[in-house]
């Protein structure tokens, strides 16, 4: 499998990226390539253009930034996100192997296409199988009926964790920078359209508000092996404590639909006390009765929804420690 003849382009700033796009409607930015270059070997996406942002100095940043050009290897081992936000340098150091986190980017990563068992094959694999909606046919093979609707799976396991920490996302284009709610982000559907990003906007950096550091953050995943595995399912609790009582909770979820998920509901019952086993075990039901993963991934969509409930209970526990 080998990469297609692609015009590749490095811009060094904003500026140049929107200059190399010459009107073309067929191009993909390009972080780390971890992700991409993948699906192009398998004749996924292909487009004529592909532009690394790599290079391009607005999108690289310091210590204890999120900046969407620093590697997930950087999250990881950046001290002060260790201090103040381990929840974010535990994600990063769970995601994919060694190897790809030190090529790997943040931007890259939460903005990571949906993924889908139907789909990520090669184009042999495709041909042969009958293909699926994300790709050459226009059935949908996890959900015939009606068919039309693509459920491949968001599969990033930074966006639930920052999701959890009420984080913006911070959009630069042709016309400006602007600011939006992580939760307004993304769109529920798996062909990866964003509900708030023009294929021109580039992803700058993730934005935390000032009191997130005084929220205590855990995340769980749910993968095959100990290293290289998307998540199966993943689940970030946070919590706000005063004086031993919960002021306000945030339960967010991936890889159980095509979008990372909050759950306002399950999250506004843990507030307003204390963080017992029976109100854990309660909100961990809760989050076992909501999700709905599909049959689009290695394990059986009800192994994954009964972990959905052992994932929240952990990641509740866990935050139980700081009170
Ligand atoms: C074997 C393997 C295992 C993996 N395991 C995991 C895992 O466990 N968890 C997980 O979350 N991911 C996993 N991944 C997926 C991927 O490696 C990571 O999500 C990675 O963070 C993607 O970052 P990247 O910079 O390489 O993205 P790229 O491949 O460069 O890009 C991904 C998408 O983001 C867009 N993009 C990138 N940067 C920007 C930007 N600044 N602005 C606008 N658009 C942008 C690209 O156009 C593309 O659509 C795995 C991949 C492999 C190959």
């Amino acid at each position: 499998m080998q990469i297609p003849d692609l015009d590749l382009q490095q811009p060094r700033s904003l500026k140049e990226a929107w200059t190399s796009l010459e009107g073309d409607a067929s191009f993909d930015w390009m972080g780390g390539g971890t992700d991409l270059l993948c699906n192009y070997k398998w004749g996924i996406n292909v487009p004529q253009k592909v532009i690394s942002l790599r290079q391009t100095v607005e999108l690289q940043g310091g210590a204890g930034t999120l900046a969407a050009g620093r590697t997930l290897y950087e999250i990881q081992q950046d001290p002060i996100l260790q201090k103040d936000f381990p929840a974010l340098s535990y994600a990063a150091s769970v995601i994919a192997s060694p190897l790809i986190r030190r090529t790997a980017t943040l931007g890259g990563n939460l903005l990571l296409d949906t993924r889908c068992w139907h789909f990520n094959q090669t184009l042999e694999w495709r041909r042969a199988h009958g293909s699926c909606l994300k790709a050459e046919a226009d059935v949908c093979r996890v959900l015939p009926y009606p068919g039309n609707l693509c459920v491949a799976a968001y599969s990033g396991d930074m966006a639930p964790v920052l999701l959890a920490y009420g984080a913006n996302f911070v959009l630069a284009g042709p016309s400006g920078e602007r600011t939006v709610p992580a939760s307004n982000f993304y769109a529920e559907d798996g062909i990866r359209r964003y509900e708030d990003k023009t294929q021109e906007e580039i992803l700058l950096r993730a934005e935390l508000p000032k009191e997130a550091g005084n929220w205590t953050v855990a995340y769980q995943k749910l993968r095959l092996r100990k290293t290289f595995d998307f998540p199966e399912g993943g689940v970030a609790a946070a919590v706000l404590w005063k004086d031993g009582k919960v002021v306000q909770a945030r339960l967010a979820t991936t890889a159980y639909a095509s979008v990372p998920c909050l759950y306002p509901e399950i999250s506004a019952s843990l507030e307003g006390g204390e963080l017992t086993e029976v109100h854990i075990e309660a909100a961990a039901e809760a989050l076992f009765l909501a999700v709905r993963p599909m049959k689009n991934t290695s394990m059986s969509p009800a192994y994954r929804k009964k972990m959905a409930r052992v994932l929240c209970r952990r990641a509740l526990k866990a935050c139980t420690s700081d009170y």
